[in-house]
């Protein structure tokens, strides 16, 4: 009986240690979020996110509702901050 306790124990700081040499999942971003809004930067309009465009600009997120917004928006920003 006490062994049978013993070998409980260390099976089970075994499956611990086990699981803490697991890399961790980050848990996915459902790939359709319904209901979310997010503003077009170019022509500030409002549009579901996953009707949007997404685009990472220095590290900020932007959504534009179609391609010549993302394109206005982008000629926008490097007339404001010429580099
Ligand atoms: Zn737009």
């Amino acid at each position: 009986m006490y062994y049978a306790v013993v070998a409980y124990i260390i099976y089970s700081v075994y499956l611990f240690l086990r699981n803490l040499g697991k890399p961790r999942r980050k848990p996915q971003e459902p790939a359709r979020l319904s209901g979310v809004m997010v503003k077009d930067e170019a022509c500030q309009t409002y549009l579901p996110r996953n009707e949007a465009l997404r685009d990472v600009i220095d590290g900020r997120e932007y959504f534009f509702c179609s391609k010549d917004c993302r394109q206005k928006f982008l000629e926008e920003r490097k007339r404001s901050a010429p580099r």
